[in-house]
């Protein structure tokens, strides 16, 4: 690596959800301002797809990927160990060897930037001298609760967890019961504790990147400005920097795409419940049910359901009469051949997203799955199931206006065939609301992300504050 130019640290947490936009944001610094890179990515046994896609995005020579040694946490959680912690723990037991290995580096770098759950990690930053910066891969409306969390935390006890009141996120939209983040809900648990932790530390660092951008969430933004002169919130200096998407690497194309360029212009419903959403089986029937009755033509990336098999990433043997999966309805292939693909388990989402002929998207809300729909102006139909999707799926409904959502969110009920039929032929229609709306947020996505747009001068004014440390740094090595 050279040393003329400021060289960034980042740390990203095990799950595709926090690996896709750290990538990018690391491609950015490189591309746009010049640092070179390293991305320390904490892995777990799973992580296939991970180098699967580290295989299909292209990256810029000064960004080096550095896969650090899986973590064994099987001593220190047990079944009920909830994902957040899950995460915290991995994270902790991975700092030594993230110590290790940015020891090991001929230059230190300048700045370390992780994401929510490598917070912890600055305690090396701190040693070493290097500038820290938080980067939430989710909205800024999150980012806000999580600011919040350790001054309402009684306020989300007595009203929002024993009431069930709407929570009130001081300044911001207030988050109602149903949509909201399950973390918050039980202070015993550890991952409140957590959660709790990283809204504090964060507070301290030299800044708090947000996976946003200005037009899409002008108002929380203002808000935790505001905030912050009301001394409720520290003066840590926000940076939206987004959207932050996978870019697709020019290639061969697969069988799925070449479908899709035989089906007329927006004319295709993408289903994908992200990188581990799983429905039951019930469910699973229903939305089956569904699509097939609206007609329309899709691309459903199908698991089996999860009562049926607990490893949900595996499909099951058995099938029906025409080789239908046991938990689709019998003959599902068979008469939905002409119009639609089932594809199992995976499919190349953002290609996909980008295709003419697809035209709306069913999604649990996972933050990379939005902004991928909205940076390709495709709006949704919003199926969130875990994390902070409800959060995700109220902004999209509510605020944004670029998707709808069943009468059964948030009351988390059975979402039946016929109301998804509805929804399908609803968000599929070319004239609806929805559709213009998604496709103006893409022209102002294109805006913020090119150069002098709103997020490419919040990236740099980051970058202009790790050269200014670098310099010093390193006019003080010289002496
Ligand atoms: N993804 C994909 N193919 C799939 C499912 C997911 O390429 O079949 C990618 C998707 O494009 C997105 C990421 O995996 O970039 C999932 O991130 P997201 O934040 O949407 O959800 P999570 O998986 O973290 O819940």
């Amino acid at each position: 690596m050279q040393n003329t130019k400021p060289h960034a640290a980042l740390l990203s947490s095990p799950g595709l959800g926090h690996f896709i936009p750290v990538i990018e944001l690391g491609k950015r610094l490189v591309t746009n301002h010049g640092f070179s890179v390293t991305v320390f990515v904490v892995t777990t046994d799973n992580s296939l797809s991970k180098s699967q896609l580290l295989k299909q995005s292209p990256c810029p020579d000064l960004l080096n990927i550095v896969l650090l040694p899986p973590v064994d946490v099987s001593g220190l959680i047990n079944p009920t160990t909830g994902i957040l912690a899950q995460l915290a723990i991995m994270m902790r037991e991975a700092l030594p060897k993230l110590r290790s290995a940015i020891l090991a580096m001929k230059f230190c770098p300048t700045v370390l930037i992780v994401d929510l759950f490598g917070i912890e990690a600055m305690v090396i930053a701190d040693e070493l001298n290097m500038l820290k910066y938080a980067f939430i891969t989710s909205t800024a409306w999150f980012l806000a609760l999580t600011l919040h969390v350790p001054t309402i935390d009684k306020v989300i006890e007595d009203n929002h967890v024993k009431n069930q009141q709407a929570l009130v996120i001081p300044g911001c939209k207030s988050l109602e019961f149903g949509d909201t983040f399950g973390p918050i809900l039980d202070r015993n648990d550890q991952m409140y504790t957590e959660y709790k932790r990283m809204g504090v530390d964060m507070q301290k660092f030299d800044g708090i990147l947000v996976n946003t951008w200005q037009d899409l969430e002008g108002t929380t933004l203002g808000s935790l400005e505001d905030e912050k002169k009301l001394g409720r919130v520290a003066q840590v200096p926000i940076y939206p920097v987004g959207p932050l998407v996978r870019a697709v690497k020019p290639g061969p194309k697969s069988e799925m795409l070449e479908w899709l360029d035989m089906q007329p212009i927006e004319s295709v419903i993408y289903v994908s419940f992200g990188s581990g959403g799983t429905l039951s089986a019930k469910q699973t029937t229903e939305l089956a049910c569904g699509l097939e009755s609206s007609g329309q033509r899709f691309i459903w990336v199908v698991r089996p359901p999860i009562e049926n098999d607990s490893a949900a990433t595996v499909f099951k043997t058995n099938h029906g009469t025409d080789d239908t999966p046991d938990f689709l309805p019998d003959g599902f292939l068979t008469r939905t051949r002409e119009i639609g693909l089932v594809v199992p388990m995976w499919a190349p989402q953002t290609e996909i997203l980008r295709h003419p002929s697809v035209g709306g998207f069913v999604s649990h809300c996972g933050w990379n799955s939005t902004l991928e729909s909205i940076v390709n102006g495709v709006p949704m139909i919003a199926w969130p199931l875990y994390a902070e999707q409800g959060m995700n799926a109220a902004m999209l409904t509510e605020d944004i206006g670029v998707a709808i959502r069943s009468k059964s969110f948030p009351a988390k009920e059975l979402v039946v065939r016929e109301e998804i039929e509805t929804m399908v032929r609803t968000i599929m229609d070319e004239g609806d609301a929805r559709r213009a709306r998604v496709r103006t947020l893409k022209s102002s996505a294109e805006k913020a992300l090119s150069k002098a747009g709103s997020s490419y001068n919040s990236l740099a004014q980051v970058a202009n504050d790790c050269e200014s440390a670098f310099k010093y740094l390193k006019a003080k090595a010289q002496g």
